[in-house]
């Protein structure tokens, strides 16, 4: 058994129930598990690694619960800079069809490279299109070679332009190939155990691209072995007109139509939920993906997220795809939240330390877990540290965990998952980053401009 002790952390925020926040903590690690966390006078003397954390904030690592990795060969592509949510689809569907089994694995490379270097720890991957061969697969060893905990929704689009969908005829698939599919990624990745790293979702894309028989096909699917479930919902206006038109219900009565409501779900944006599907939502406790960029980028819209915490209902982060961020800063994301909440709600709407508790707890819950997103005894060893040090957060130490919100988000120093140290330094120890980039251009170029 080997163990970890990361130590003399200026602070450590430990998510617990009293969210306690220790001076000069320490948290010990034995394998992938915390087995100790506390303050300094109860620090073990030694362990096999012993990290000093002074100058530092600990965290749990950060939850991301929505992302479309591949994206990031798209980013700022000129035709989608300044479109709609459907409009920018659209420009972007035809340059996606190019995808190859290749740029799927080095853009969830890249994606997870950036994601964990903003202080992820555990995040979710969306692809939901599957051209010239491309599979989950491919994302799932990108996460095994990267280290990161990973939960993959494997995604699909079935309704075709010419049957009233979004998408062109010629990225969508057939159902039953989608189902089997499904089934075999759960019985090939699926690990249900507690400190799991690799768990596959149901995730058919949104209700524009896919049929009701599909999605109920896919709930069925997802209860009968256990695994959850993830859709787009309500992202926008258009999208609420859609379901109007289409099946004469609200997104969120679409949804508790179709069995898409329970602990065992979670809808990205969100942000045209009304005041009956706050409810439902919290009633049936299914989870939600606040994606502020995204929602800014595309002016999507403010998702009512002080009413859903109010009502109950659990919400998480998601840095969205990197097509419509278009960047992957989850602690850049978490003061994106505090600062959108306050645009639309008030500056009393949220606190830094809720927009965090959204990214760790928040987001622990809207995945289904009880094993992250906090720092205690028993929970997966999953910690963060951030070097308070440098210029951006000089003149905030007063307060230095609201400093890591209020002030331009930094880089992490230091980032353990399942107890192997994956940054340390402020650098990525799994991962050639800068050899990884120039591949990943190679390929956006190849992408985009179809080389
Ligand atoms: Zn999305």
């Amino acid at each position: 058994m080997a163990t970890l002790l990361l130590r003399n952390a200026d602070r450590v925020v430990t998510m617990d129930a009293r969210r306690r926040e220790i001076e000069g903590g320490f948290v010990l690690a034995e394998d992938n598990r915390i087995v100790a966390v506390g303050g300094p006078d109860a620090a073990p003397a030694t362990a096999d690694t012993v990290i000093d954390l002074a100058g530092h904030v600990l965290l749990p690592g950060l939850v991301n619960t929505h992302h479309h990795m591949f994206q990031s060969l798209t980013r700022a592509v000129p035709a989608a800079q300044d479109a709609d949510l459907f409009g920018w689809l659209k420009a972007l569907y035809p340059i996606w069809a190019r995808l190859t089994p290749e740029m799927v694995r080095i853009s969830t490379l890249t994606a997870m490279a950036e994601l964990i270097l903003s202080g992820c720890t555990t995040s979710s991957d969306h692809l939901y299109l599957f051209p010239n061969g491309c599979r989950l697969d491919d994302s799932l060893e990108a996460a095994d070679e990267i280290g990161l905990r990973f939960h993959a929704a494997r995604g699909a689009m079935s309704v075709g332009e010419s049957a009233g969908g979004l998408p062109p005829d010629a990225l969508v698939e057939d159902e039953g190939a989608i189902l089997a599919d499904t089934r075999r990624l759960i019985e090939t990745w699926h690990d249900p155990a507690p400190l799991a790293m690799r768990r596959i979702v149901v995730a058919p894309c949104s209700p524009f691209s896919v049929s009701p028989g599909l999605m109920r096909d896919a709930a069925a699917l997802a209860r009968s072995t256990g695994v959850s479930l993830h859709t787009h919902l309500a992202e926008n206006q258009d999208d609420v007109a859609y379901s109007r038109e289409r099946f004469g219900m609200t997104p969120a009565e679409y949804a508790a139509d179709l069995g898409w409501v329970g602990p065992d779900v979670w809808h990205a944006h969100c942000v045209k939920l009304d005041e009956s599907g706050i409810r439902l939502f919290a009633r049936t406790r299914t989870g939600v993906a606040h994606c502020p960029c995204s929602n800014m980028r595309l002016a999507s819209g403010i998702a009512p997220v002080p009413r859903m915490r109010c009502e109950g209902v659990p919400v998480g982060l998601g840095v969205d795809g990197s097509a419509s961020n278009d960047a992957g800063h989850l602690l850049g994301e978490v003061r994106q939240a505090m600062l959108l909440a306050r645009v639309g709600h008030g500056p009393a709407a949220m606190t830094a330390r809720e927009a965090l508790e959204l990214a760790t707890l928040g987001g622990a819950r809207v995945l289904g877990r009880d094993d992250i997103g906090a720092l205690e005894p028993g929970l997966a060893a999953d910690c963060v540290a951030f070097d308070l040090r440098g210029l951006a957060l000089a003149g905030a130490l007063h307060d230095p965990v609201a400093a890591l919100v209020f002030c331009a988000p930094p880089a992490a120093a230091l980032s353990v998952i399942n107890g192997r140290i994956v940054v340390r330094d402020g650098r990525l120890l799994t991962v050639d980053t800068r050899v990884l980039a120039e591949r990943h251009n190679r390929l956006s170029r190849r992408l985009v401009n179809g080389e």
